[in-house]
């Protein structure tokens, strides 16, 4: 991929909007955020990215018709490493900015695309991803949440688990089974649920981290208008599975970039102590690096066209396993004492927090091994595994 003179000027224009909006109340929320730090001052990191909305810098990649700015691929990654960069906080409108939104783009309704598109945009309504269940996480295509149609509503009842930031949204994108007796991918249903309403309970998950990023939701008779279905009823699975793709590929995009601030951070910490002065860390560290540019060309080179190759699985499986690797490498870098909580009852360090929730990103969004599943049969042509 190729910045062209264009693409720089744009690059400039980022870093000094950045430069002169991360200040006044803003300013203290250099950093906030992040895998395992998702508590960090939510409700002005909530007000930060409403203000970069109004400057028109969400939804860069959508469509101009779908009140997106049609940014290039290589805008948006202008646009995610300079924010990385500026050590901008971590955005808390990502699912429906990157997930559904995508989704909804390509299979919604007109009415659809007026009624959701424009406050995911704004960052006035907030989205959760209801997919996993007790029994269907890796095994997907098991959900046995229902939906039935009663009159103009969508009545739901089941269970989700471990839902990002259902706690602070204010709809879930819901797969559901609507067609009775039906298995597997066969029958099931991509519904729009409102969270806010008797029907839905939301449960917190305490992590290894100390604090709940995801949560348990119980539907007991929930409801939504019976327009909220994205695509036919029915169709559920070949859509969740495009927002799946979604999530594997192009939506890790601004993550990928914070990485590189978390290893510059590292190597600060080296750098001013003992560990820089050990020849098997600073190998390690300059294998960190090489890895990060080698994740980053791999993301590049994957992320410019559309691939029939498993290449958003291998991507995947790359960023994961480095970033989950840089965590330990932290710990090493930091000695003994990385292991100890920094206060009582459980007051860990923002290397701790990243060394624990690391271990979550080879299992969210597809583990490790149906990645590896996906790159066998896709990439390698064996033959697929048979379903359960
Ligand atoms: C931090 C975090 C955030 C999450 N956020 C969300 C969210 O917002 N919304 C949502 O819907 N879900 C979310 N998830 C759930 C996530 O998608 C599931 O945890 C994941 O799909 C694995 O499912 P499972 O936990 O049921 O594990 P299981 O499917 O029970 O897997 C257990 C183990 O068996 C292995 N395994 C399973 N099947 C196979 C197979 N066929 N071949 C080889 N190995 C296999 C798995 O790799 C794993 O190691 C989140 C998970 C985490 C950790």
């Amino acid at each position: 991929m190729r910045f062209t003179p264009q693409d720089e000027q744009f690059r400039a224009d980022v870093r000094a909007w950045l430069a002169a909006n991360l200040t006044g109340e803003f300013a203290a929320l250099r950093g906030a955020g992040g895998p395992g730090r998702e508590h960090e001052r939510h409700d002005e990191r909530l007000s930060w990215n409403r203000h970069l909305a109004a400057a028109g810098w969400t939804c860069l990649g959508w469509p101009t018709e779908f009140g997106g700015r049609g940014a290039t691929l290589a805008r948006q990654v202008i646009f995610h490493e300079e924010y990385a960069r500026a050590s901008a906080p971590a955005r808390v409108s990502i699912v429906g900015e990157e997930l559904l939104g995508p989704t909804l783009i390509a299979f919604g309704t007109t009415e659809q695309h007026k009624r959701f598109l424009p406050p995911i945009k704004a960052v006035t309504e907030l989205w959760c991803q209801g997919y996993s269940e007790p029994g269907a996480g890796s095994d997907l295509a098991n959900v046995a949440t229902r939906a039935t149609l009663d009159g103009d509503h969508w009545v739901i009842t089941g269970q989700k688990i471990w839902t990002s930031l259902a706690h602070v949204a204010d709809w879930c994108f819901v797969l559901a089974r609507t067609a009775p007796g039906s298995r597997r991918g066969k029958g099931l249903s991509y519904l729009l649920v409102p969270m806010r309403q008797p029907g839905v309970t939301v449960r917190p998950i305490r992590q290894l981290t100390g604090t709940s990023e995801f949560n348990e939701v119980f539907f007991d008779g929930a409801r939504t208008d019976a327009a909220n279905v994205v695509g036919e009823p029915g169709d559920g699975w070949r859509i969740a599975k495009a927002t799946l793709a979604i999530e594997r590929g192009a939506a890790m995009l601004g993550l990928q970039v914070g990485f590189r601030r978390d290893l510059e951070n590292l190597l600060d910490v080296a750098r001013h102590t003992e560990a820089g002065q050990d020849r098997l860390l600073r190998d390690k560290l300059a294998r960190a690096w090489i890895g990060l540019e080698a994740v980053r060309a791999y993301a590049l080179d994957t992320l410019d066209g559309p691939s029939d190759k498993a290449e958003a699985s291998v991507l995947k499986i790359l960023w994961s396993r480095w970033h989950q690797s840089l965590g330990e490498l932290a710990m090493e870098v930091l000695g003994p004492s990385s292991a100890i909580a920094r206060g009582e009852p459980y007051d860990l360090d923002e290397w701790q927090r990243l060394f624990l929730f690391t271990r979550a990103e080879t299992i969210y969004g597809g583990s490790d091994e149906i990645q590896r599943n996906i790159i066998a049969t896709r990439a390698l042509g064996l033959p697929r595994p048979e379903d359960p």
